[in-house]
């Protein structure tokens, strides 16, 4: 059987009869959208991720645009953020006016390099979005640090570490708001689109629940323009059925991700690590290799298909080139991009298929 880097399918699957109860729960009650399951869900995610906060939203791109719209970040101002992230994070920074910024990476965690960021800020510069890529976060003390003398909003996007944690506290309850994608390939995935943000701000709370649904008041006046951006009771239905086996579903990845680990050494490849303080929850297993066309081959004789993440980075995307400062330097955002390899890592995936797939590594 083909095995691919992600398997949302097999998410449902192994909890089938929760979510199907969740959903017929929904069919049949008065409300499928911004209901109770909402409500519910947005308590407990909440209280998860240690905030006062969360509100649930239509996706993660949402989830960014609306963050920044709540702290008046838009046209004419600047948004520090990594080439190196999901299309998702520059499409929800460009939807709220504002201009992305690319900060390059450090090459040991893939994540945002700190001691560019002073570099990079202009009396324009309004917000940084620290991305937590593949499932940790890395230096979050020193871009703290930073935002704070350079006086710009720290927000988070946690769309790839749902449950990770830095310092015991988890991601997405560091930065004045944080926004997650539940898209069905992540961590905590619906099955269709989501997203949510957390907060611990009731002004910043308030001015977002009326940022989702048309700049309404409790009376459905629009105060502002807002948008649609609701969260569905069956997406949230199911998220609460998810949430309650996220701990454990992050677990078995670390333990997918702890069988890899064992080849470090042993291969020519580089290996992912994990950074000081961090909880990694292995949203991928990212490895790199100048012979990325050969390990491919070689997986895929297997059966076994691994994904990129990301081919082709922002920088260079023909919608987003224009972006470019003459003097920003990506070289690590270059330089890793033809080099990177997610092997499959899900809870579920067999450990026949994980031995298949070290198999494959050990004699790379
Ligand atoms: C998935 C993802 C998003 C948001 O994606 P949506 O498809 O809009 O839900 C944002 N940032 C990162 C890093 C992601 O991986």
């Amino acid at each position: 059987m083909r095995v691919n880097f992600a398997n949302p399918n097999l998410q449902y699957q192994l909890h089938k009869k929760d979510i199907d109860h969740a959903i017929n729960k929904v069919l049949t009650s008065k409300a499928y959208v911004l209901g109770d399951e909402v409500k519910k869900f947005e308590t407990e995610f909440a209280s998860y991720i240690g905030t006062k906060y969360s509100i649930g939203v239509a996706n993660g791109t949402d989830a960014i645009e609306i963050a920044l719209r709540a702290l008046n970040i838009g046209h004419g101002n600047e948004v520090l953020t990594v080439s190196h992230t999901a299309t998702a994070t520059i499409a929800g920074i460009m939807a709220s006016g504002a201009k992305p910024v690319f900060v390059d990476i450090n090459e040991e965690y893939f994540t945002l390099n700190y001691n560019y960021i002073k570099k990079l800020i202009s009396k324009k510069t309004k917000a940084l979005v620290l991305v937590h890529l593949y499932g940790q976060g890395a230096y979050i003390d020193q871009i703290i640090k930073i935002c704070k003398e350079k006086k710009i909003h720290l927000i988070e996007d946690v769309s790839q570490a749902h449950g990770a944690r830095y310092k015991n506290k988890r991601l997405g309850s560091y930065g004045i708001i944080s926004c997650f994608s539940c898209y069905p390939s992540k961590n905590l995935g619906a099955i269709g689109d989501a997203g949510v943000i957390t907060t611990n701000n009731s002004k910043l709370r308030n001015k977002m629940i009326k940022l989702r649904e048309y700049g309404w008041d409790s009376k459905r006046k629009s105060l502002f323009l807002g948008r649609n951006s609701r969260l569905d009771e069956l997406q949230a239905a199911i998220l609460r059925v998810k949430l309650t086996y996220l701990d454990d579903d992050n677990k078995k990845r670390n333990e997918i991700a702890k069988k890899y680990l064992k080849l470090k050494g042993k291969c020519n490849i580089i290996f992912p690590e994990t950074f000081i303080n961090s909880e990694h929850v292995f949203h991928l297993f990212v490895i790199r290799t100048k012979k990325r066309n050969l390990l491919i081959k070689k997986l895929n004789e297997k059966n076994i298909f691994p994904g990129i993440h990301y081919p082709i980075a922002n920088h260079i995307q023909p919608g987003f080139k224009h972006l470019v400062k003459h003097k920003t330097n990506l070289e690590i955002t270059n330089k890793i991009s033809s080099e990177i390899l997610s092997l499959p890592i899900y809870p579920g995936l067999k450990s026949y298929d994980v031995k298949r797939i070290c198999a494959v590594i050990k004699d790379f």
